[in-house]
């Protein structure tokens, strides 16, 4: 079981039009007071649990990289301080974007033990990062990649967006490409989603511009960037993700595995001793209730007297807020999760491993969901395991609905 620790960095330069994070460039004034909260937050896991072995961090946001680099070095001293690291092994990853990098924040990134950089690119042409909201120009993104590379980031990530409505398969065959030929070993391919809110989407509402281009469109740019970067020798090891060997993001597949993870900082979601609960979002809040002690975890289910409600229980302090009082993820919960989050992966769910943390057969259990996605050709059976078709990797949602 491994176990990882995420940061959220909820500040950024400029709002994306396209983008419903919890993020903010509205709110730096509360930059200081946050990052305190956050090594309180970080304390209050020491003080309740004793030191706590975690095997990758990821800071994420927002926009880790625009906030002062000496704060992200003060914050993973706390980290190395208070929890048990294998610092020949772990993976630390910060979250950039190409517009807010310099020499200097890399300098201090290396020094303070981030060993993988991610860059959210996006896009190579200036008039889709524009429609995007981004700040960033193309000529940074390679810039930041020279820098990340000449400060001795080997591990780095490239995130691009497709099925944008202006954006050309040309487009995107120009981005894939460039990419390939810088050599970034990981890449993110994700299809636009226009999320309620954004701005993009109320021009959208309004008739004012489109959002997403054609759904064959959008099909045809997946499986450009899944055969192109397949046979450049990188692994398609999840729905969205692509690394050349050795370069898979253990972060992520914590994530798909079921492992454990503890997040940190406002909206932070964290899987901690069989438990899900996620920090308040609002950044003034979580600081507020930081400062005064209380719990900023808002979601933990607990049940009521009648052992059925969920309560809110978003008044627990921290000292009472002892984890036997949250509600344990049942057991088919947790298996169905594990399933669900399996299959997001290519090697989908080995059914060995399934048995050996449920002491169940998958097989058994999951016969009739399982006989049926076959029949849909959504899934691939075999004495190893199943996972999902090239059919099913387009259809996923589909696939996991059947399950659900
Ligand atoms: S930089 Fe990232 S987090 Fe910030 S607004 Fe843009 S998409 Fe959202």
């Amino acid at each position: 079981m491994k176990r990882g620790l995420y940061i959220h960095i909820p500040f950024c330069k400029s709002k994306c039009r396209y983008c419903d994070f919890n993020s903010y460039s509205n709110k730096n004034e509360l930059q200081d007071v946050y990052f305190a909260a956050m090594k309180k937050e970080l304390k209050s896991y020491f003080d309740r649990f004793g030191v706590i072995k975690i095997d990758t961090v990821f800071i994420g946001g927002g926009t880790p990289s625009f906030v002062d680099s000496m704060k992200i070095f003060d914050i993973l001293e706390i980290v190395f301080r208070d929890f048990d690291i294998d610092t020949s092994d772990v993976e630390i990853t910060i979250e950039s974007n190409p517009g807010t990098i310099t020499r200097e924040k890399l300098m201090d990134y290396k020094l303070a033990g981030v060993n993988r950089i991610s860059f959210g690119v996006q896009a190579l042409q200036q008039n889709i990062l524009d429609k995007l909201g981004r700040i960033h120009t193309t000529e940074d993104f390679f810039n930041g990649v020279k820098l990340a590379l000449e400060n001795g980031f080997v591990n780095i990530n490239a995130d691009l967006i497709f099925g944008i409505a202006g954006q050309t398969l040309d487009d995107w065959k120009e981005s894939v490409n460039k990419i390939l030929e810088l050599g970034v070993p990981h890449i993110s391919c994700y299809s636009l989603k226009v999320e309620k809110g954004t701005p993009l989407q109320i021009a959208v509402a309004a008739g004012i511009e489109q959002g997403n281009c054609s759904d064959k469109l959008d099909r045809e740019m997946y499986y450009y960037a899944k055969d192109t970067l397949k046979a450049a020798g990188y692994i398609h090891y999840e729905i969205s993700n692509f690394a050349k060997p050795g370069y898979e993001c253990k972060h992520n597949k914590i994530y798909w595995d079921q492992d454990e993870y503890i997040g940190i900082g406002a909206g932070a979601h964290s899987f901690y001793r069989g438990r899900r609960y996620s920090n308040v979002e609002d950044i003034e809040k979580y600081c507020r209730n930081i400062d005064a002690n209380d719990a900023v975890v808002n979601q933990i289910k607990v049940l009521d007297e009648n052992g059925v409600n969920e309560l809110d229980v978003s008044t627990l302090t921290y000292s009472n807020n002892e984890f036997s009082e949250s509600k344990a993820m049942t057991d088919e919960e947790k298996m169905l999760e594990y399933v669900m989050l399996g299959l997001r992966k290519t090697e989908g769910i080995r059914w060995a491993n399934f048995q050996y943390r449920f002491s169940k057969n998958a097989r058994e259990l999951y016969a009739d969901k399982i006989s049926l996605l076959k029949t849909k050709g959504l899934i691939e059976v075999d004495d190893v395991g199943m996972r999902l078709t090239d059919k099913g990797l387009d259809l996923a949602n589909q696939a996991f609905m059947e399950f659900v």
